[in-house]
C-alpha cells in the first residue's frame, strides 16, 4: 500500500513523546485500520496513552526490535530521537547523535519489510548556522541547509538522517518524506526535567511564580533572542498531509510567527495575568541568536501553512502547565528549575 490512507495500518516510532501521543491520537480519530505506537520508555511514562492503540515498549536503535515494529504495518511516521531543548542538546551532542541508530534501523526494516510510506521528523537544526547570526533573521528557505554547518550533534544527526531518507527513496524505492520541524509546542509535552523548550520552560516558570506569589522569572539570555513556535495541532495536520503527498525532498513545517524570547514571556504573563521581574541569565544556552521558517515552499506545493497563532497555542499549553504543577504542589522547586 503506498498512499497514506485510513485503510492502512500505521507504525509510530517514538509514540510515547510529544508529538507521537498527538499524531496516535489523530491517526485513531481518522480511522486508520491499526495504529502500533513504539517508544522505550515505560509505558507509565508515556504522555499519552490510548487504548485503541497498539502500545509496545521497543528500543528502535536495535535492528531486531525495529524489525518487530514494522511486522504488519503499512507505514511509519518516525519521530523516536533523544531529544530535548537547548539546554539538553548542547550537554549531550553524543547522546543525540546516536539517535542515527534508530533511523538507520527502522529505514532497514521498513525496506525489507515494503513499508508504503516512511517519514521522519529533521529539525530546524539542520540549518547552517551561520545563516542564524541576527535576531533579525532573514526566514530559512530549505536550500539554506547547504553548504552543511548544523547545529553541533542533534542537528549533524538530523541532516545526515534526512540524507539517508534521500538515498533510501532514490536507490531502494522507499517512499520518504522528510519535514524540517521549526519548535513545536503544546499540552502533554515535556515541561521540566531539562528537556524542555522555551515556550514550555517559560509557561511553567510564570504558573510556578503566580502559585507561589515570587513574582520573579529567569530567562536564559538577554531575550533578545528570535524564534517562531509551531502548535501541535499544526504540527500533526502538516506532518499526515506530507507524508500522504508525493513531494519527497525536505520541507519546512513551522510557524513564521517571530517573536524574541522577551515577546514570548509578554505573552504568557498576559495569559496568567502577571508582570514578573526578569532575571537574564546570560551565560545559560541560548542556541542560534535568530531563527525563522521561509514557508514559500510549502505554500507554494500545498497550499497551506501552519496557521495558529502564539497567543490562542500558549494559552491551552499555559492552562496545561498551570494544571500539572497545581496537581503536583511544586510550585516553589518548579519556578528554580
Ligand atoms: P519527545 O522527546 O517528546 O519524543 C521522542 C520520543 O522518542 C520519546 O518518547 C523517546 O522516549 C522516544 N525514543 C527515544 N529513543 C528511542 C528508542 N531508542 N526507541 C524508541 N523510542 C525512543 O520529542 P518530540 O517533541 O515528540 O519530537 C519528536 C520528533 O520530532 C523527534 O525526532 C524530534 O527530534 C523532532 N523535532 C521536534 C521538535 C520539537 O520542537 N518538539 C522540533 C524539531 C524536530
Amino acid at each position: 500500500m503506498n498512499e497514506l490512507n485510513p485503510r492502512g495500518t500505521l507504525l509510530i516510532a517514538g509514540g510515547g513523546g510529544f508529538i507521537g501521543g498527538w499524531m496516535a491520537l489523530e491517526a485513531l480519530k481518522r480511522g486508520f485500520a491499526s495504529v502500533r505506537s513504539v517508544d522505550v520508555k515505560p509505558i507509565d511514562e508515556w504522555y499519552q496513552v490510548h487504548a485503541d492503540a497498539d502500545n509496545v515498549v521497543l528500543d528502535l536503535r536495535n535492528p531486531d526490535d525495529c524489525r518487530r515494529a514494522v511486522q504488519g504495518t503499512d507505514h511509519v511516521i518516525n519521530l523516536a530521537a533523544d531529544m530535548g531543548g537547548m539546554g539538553y542538546i548542547e550537554a549531550h551532542r553524543a547522546k543525540c547523535m546516536i539517535s542515527v541508530l534508530i533511523n538507520t534501523n527502522l529505514l532497514c526494516a521498513a525496506k525489507d519489510a515494503g513499508i508504503g510510506r516512511y517519514f521522519y521528523a529533521s529539525s530546524a537544526c539542520v540549518y547552517n548556522v551561520d545563516k542564524q547570526r541576527d535576531a533579525d533573521v532573514t526566514p530559512l528557505k530549505e536550500e539554506d541547509a547547504y553548504p552543511a554547518m548544523p547545529e553541533d550533534g542533534y542537528g549533524w544527526e538530523k541532516l545526515f538522517s534526512e540524507r539517508m531518507c534521500r538515498h533510501f527513496c532514490e536507490d531502494f524505492g522507499l517512499q520518504t518524506r522528510v519535514a524540517r520541524y521549526h519548535n513545536v509546542y503544546g499540552p502533554h509535552g515535556t515541561w521540566d526535567g531539562g528537556r524542555e523548550k522555551a515556550p514550555a520552560a517559560v509557561c511553567r516558570k510564570v504558573a510556578a511564580a503566580k502559585l507561589s506569589g515570587n513574582h520573579e522569572i529567569e530567562i536564559w539570555g538577554d531575550g533578545g533572542q528570535t524564534r517562531t513556535f509551531m502548535y501541535i495541532d499544526d504540527c500533526v495536520f502538516g506532518t499526515l498531509m506530507l507524508t500522504a503527498s508525493d513531494f519527497t525532498e525536505p520541507i519546512n513545517i513551522g510557524s513564521a510567527e517571530l517573536v524574541t524570547v522577551n515577546q514570548l514571556v509578554d505573552i504568557v504573563e498576559s495569559i496568567a495575568g502577571v508582570k514578573l521581574r526578569r532575571n537574564y541569565i546570560l551565560d545559560a544556552p541560548k542556541g542560534v541568536r535568530g531563527r525563522s521558517s521561509d514557508n514559500t515552499l510549502i505554500r507554494k506545493v500545498f497550499g497551506w501553512e501552519p496557521k495558529i497563532s502564539l497567543e490562542e497555542g500558549l494559552e491551552k499549553t499555559y492552562r496545561w502547565i498551570y494544571d500539572q504543577i497545581a496537581a503536583r504542589g511544586r510550585s516553589p522547586e518548579a519556578a528554580k528549575v
